[in-house]
């Protein structure tokens, strides 16, 4: 069996979910269909999940979503009228989602909705069961899995039977609507292709697979044929789009193969993305971006000396809801990089306040506007010209390096540079390495 996953792009109007069946007809194996919202129809259209996240906001404010509503109602009808589908039975589900928002439902629900409506139509449109996320899947606080949603699809799944599945939320453990983070409807086909244990995983979206580069950037980016998953985790992990970072986590004990594929070109190979690869000469697979960090760096001398110093600190930081996400040690120092978006610099300022005065720091810094630039490959370890080439390429760009990780994955070389620096940054290792 084959569970395929279509994209924002892929179901984004009529003739994009008519492609969507042609595509799913062409073979008997596609039985489980897990969709997203409809997403851009043109680079100046919105996201039906943008639009419900500010339905939410409105009624935050205490207004009522009822005339923003609207232009998702349309995004819908416009559909079913287009698919000469009738409209009859979808209005009063359309009304009551609209009651269940201005009810103060929130954001998680409200954006969820998107997925739900989609999924709802298309499950109408080809003659499917609609088979809801909520409750059968459920989600833990942190985002991962919980384990009861294998058994509560083992029972939802009725052998024989044909599936559209909204992706993106489940059901927190208390019974809540709950969404994966943006862009999860990735996660949802890893979780229904393990649920079913199926052959493969098709992943449809609007470009013809992982590309090894930006393409914005480098004209000549080429489709990375096939991956490893851990490749895709530590490329995902430094801001490559496509696929979702967490997305491999549910199929990774059970190995199925990923294919990356293009609704728009369905005939192109894709990207295959696999559990291991042979090097076969291809140390790389791609190289990609981060923006967005900020940096903490604080000095105190014999700091090592106070025992389990580390670990207060990093408790102090998860206090104030920082998780780092890279660190560095020196002999008398720390440095830690950190999503920005974690806190708003007065919590960090205030953090920083606490931090001097209770571990009597000699100095603690906050700065924002880094990046991470990641090279990745299986074989980045074994390549000893690799980080000769790189250094030299960002002295070429006259580049300043903040920090260099190497070693603690056998796929990553990352390397921090200043925010403004990433994208020249990607396209000299680029020009350099590939
Ligand atoms: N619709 C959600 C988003 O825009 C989830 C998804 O498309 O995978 O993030």
């Amino acid at each position: 069996m084959i569970v395929c996953k279509f994209g924002g792009s892929s179901v984004a109007d009529a003739e994009q979910i008519r492609k969507v069946k042609s595509i799913v007809d062409a073979n008997t194996d596609r039985q489980v269909v897990v969709v997203s919202a409809p997403g851009r129809r043109n680079k100046d259209d919105e996201k039906v999940t943008d639009m419900l996240y500010a339905c939410n906001a409105l009624v935050q404010q205490g207004l009522s979503c009822r005339e923003l509503f609207k232009k998702v109602s349309s995004r819908y009808t416009d559909i079913l009228t287009a698919l000469e589908m009738d409209k009859k039975p979808f209005i009063p589900v359309l009304e009551e989602v609209r009651q269940m928002i201005d009810a103060g439902h929130g954001a998680e629900y409200a954006a969820s909705r998107g997925e739900y409506l989609s999924a709802r139509l298309i499950a109408t449109y080809f003659g499917w069961t609609f088979l809801d996320g909520d409750p059968v899947i459920v989600i833990n606080h942190d985002g991962t899995v919980n384990e009861a949603t294998w058994e509560n699809l083992r029972q939802a799944i009725k052998p024989g039977q044909k599936y559209i599945v909204p992706g993106f939320y489940g059901s927190d453990t208390e019974g809540k609507v709950k969404t994966f983070s943006r862009g999860g409807s990735d996660i949802t086909g890893a979780i229904l292709s393990r649920a079913v244990m199926a052959s493969l995983y098709e992943n449809w979206t609007d470009v013809s697979g992982v590309f090894s580069v930006d393409p914005r950037l480098v004209s000549d980016a080429k489709v990375i044929p096939t991956m490893s998953y851990r490749e895709v985790r530590e490329l995902a992990g430094v801001g490559a789009g496509v696929f979702h970072e967490e997305a491999i986590a549910p199929i990774v004990s059970a190995g199925i193969p990923i294919n990356v594929k293009n609704t728009n070109a369905p005939l192109d190979r894709g990207t295959m993305i696999v559990p291991s690869r042979e090097i076969d000469g291809h140390p790389l697979v791609g190289i990609s971006a981060k923006t967005g960090f900020s940096r903490i760096r604080l000095r105190k001398l014999m700091l090592f000396k106070k025992s389990g110093i580390r670990h207060a600190l990093l408790t102090m930081l998860h206090i104030f809801g920082i998780r780092p996400t890279f660190s560095l040690f020196g002999i008398d120092s720390i440095v830690w990089f950190f999503d920005s978006s974690q806190a708003s610099i007065s919590v960090i300022n205030a953090m920083c306040s606490r931090l001097k005065t209770e571990f009597e720091l000699d100095s603690i810094e906050i700065d924002q506007g880094h990046a991470i630039v990641g090279v990745i490959g299986a074989g980045v370890m074994e390549d000893t010209s690799l980080i000769p080439a790189c250094t030299a390429a960002f002295s070429k760009a006259n580049i300043k390096l903040n920090f260099l990780n190497y070693g603690s994955s056998d796929t990553s070389i990352l390397f921090g540079v200043a925010a403004e620096d990433a994208q020249s940054a990607v396209i000299h290792l680029y020009k350099a390495l590939f």
